[in-house]
């Protein structure tokens, strides 16, 4: 037998940044990887958000996924392991986008998805001929997608784990690297796949980890049929083209959607248009708000500062918008550019790349990059400001009851995070 582990990286910055929220998605990609190994293979897997790395064990492979913002730490472990003499791979977003940044720190690493790879390296690792790279540059067909393994979901929070319906997404914004890694195609698991996952786990919250669950009306209708007899809750991220279809939204309720990211991004049509944005209309914002509300779903807007059209009176003018439409969370950003992206690429033209540390590029915490019409500092402290004023408790009030959705649990929830912003000085 032969034993793997694979390892979620977060690192001290992102650990912290995550704690700040009470509820923290967890990731399903070792999950779902672990089902690639063969039976000889004994899989261990770590999510460093609860659990830290015992350096003191043996491995015969260690295997390595982590967003740009955590790159510095894999590189850590993978530098630690290797010097043991154990073999380190590694994958996901950030190898994908900068593949020459981890080719330094890996055995073998793996540029695209690896659902076609990974079981081609596993023969080359018993030959001993294994390649430096693994390079899909095809999407892969999800109907080869392995199942989930809920065994190596290890975090006790509200959600027993996250899954996938879909992958990917159609549009081509300029900042997103969605858009980069997958092409700009949108693919689909089978649905009878999706409901064995769905329907398998323990808990009654499933968070759907995909792009754009709206992507494909049509297939999203018939999944929310599929799963509609499971009586779980579950949340997704979409685009504003969910909140225009009532048809959707009133599938999706019926099958346990309770609360829907959107990605609004900006309340600036000049920002969206310089984007690549421009499918999402801001005149429609409100009626798209109100339509998801009348539904019984609770909204979470997306939303990115640090556009080139934004001036330093963004801020409040987001924050009234979010207040008077009774949002009930937000998830504000820096916008960042990650590497290889075409936002990152005109940034790097325009020179106006302020840091390639990418322990920097955490979206919360830095600005890595000279905005246009505000100093770094101003949209940082903006950002921190809208963050704060968002989660005070009279602002929590004026939101919530301006839509009532879902009291129940969006007030002790908006609750929550006022308390964790304050312990842990901002998210
Ligand atoms: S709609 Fe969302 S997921 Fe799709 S490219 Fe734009 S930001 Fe990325």
């Amino acid at each position: 037998m032969r034993t793997v582990l694979l390892i979620t990286v977060s690192g001290e910055n992102m650990k912290r940044i995550r704690k700040a929220r009470y509820i923290r998605f967890q990731q399903c990609t070792m999950p779902y990887l672990a089902g690639l190994f063969p039976k000889n293979w004994i899989v261990r897997h770590i999510d460093e958000e609860t659990e830290d790395v015992d350096f003191t064990k043996h491995y015969d492979l260690v295997g390595l996924t982590f967003h740009t913002p955590c790159a510095v730490r894999a590189y850590e472990i993978a530098d630690i392991f290797r010097k043991k003499g154990i073999c380190v791979i590694m994958g996901g977003p950030h190898v994908t986008l900068a593949p020459e940044d981890a080719f330094r720190h890996a055995d073998s690493i793996f540029i695209g998805e690896s659902e076609r790879t990974l079981p081609l390296f596993l023969a080359d690792f018993e030959k001993g001929t294994c390649q430096k790279r693994y390079t899909d540059t095809e999407t892969v067909d999800l109907k080869d997608a392995p199942l989930l393994l809920k065994e190596h979901f290890h975090r006790k929070d509200h959600t027993a784990g996250s899954m996938f319906a879909t992958r990917g997404c159609p549009h081509a914004c300029e900042f997103c690297a969605i858009a980069c890694m997958y092409q700009k195609k949108f693919r689909t698991r089978p649905i009878e796949q999706v409901v064995r996952d769905f329907s398998t786990f323990k808990g009654k919250v499933v968070v759907f980890w995909d792009d754009n669950i709206s992507a494909d009306l049509e297939y999203a209708k018939k999944l929310f049929r599929a799963l509609t007899p499971y009586k779980k809750w579950w949340t997704s991220q979409a685009s504003i083209q969910a909140g225009e279809d009532d048809e959707f939204l009133s599938l999706a309720y019926k099958s346990g959607c309770r609360h829907l990211f959107i990605g609004f991004e900006s309340i600036a049509q000049l920002s969206l248009d310089q984007s690549n944005k421009s499918f999402n209309k801001v005149e429609k914002y409100r009626e798209i708000i109100r339509r998801i509300h009348s539904h019984g779903i609770s909204v979470q807007a997306g939303v990115v500062f640090g556009f080139d059209s934004d001036c330093p009176d963004i801020f409040d003018k987001t924050l009234s918008f979010l207040i008077e439409n009774g949002i009930q969370q937000a998830t504000f950003n820096i916008l960042t550019p990650y590497p290889n992206t075409p936002l990152y690429n005109r940034l790097k033209a325009e020179g106006r790349i302020l840091t390639e540390d990418f322990a920097k590029y955490n979206s919360r915490a830095d600005v890595v990059f000279q905005p246009k019409h505000m100093s770094p500092d101003e949209l940082l402290n903006g950002f921190q400001y809208v963050n704060k004023s968002f989660y005070q408790i009279g602002n929590i009030f004026k939101r919530l009851n301006n839509s009532r959705v879902n009291l129940y649990w969006t007030l002790p929830l908006n609750l929550i995070y006022h308390y964790q912003f304050h312990r842990f000085h901002g998210f």
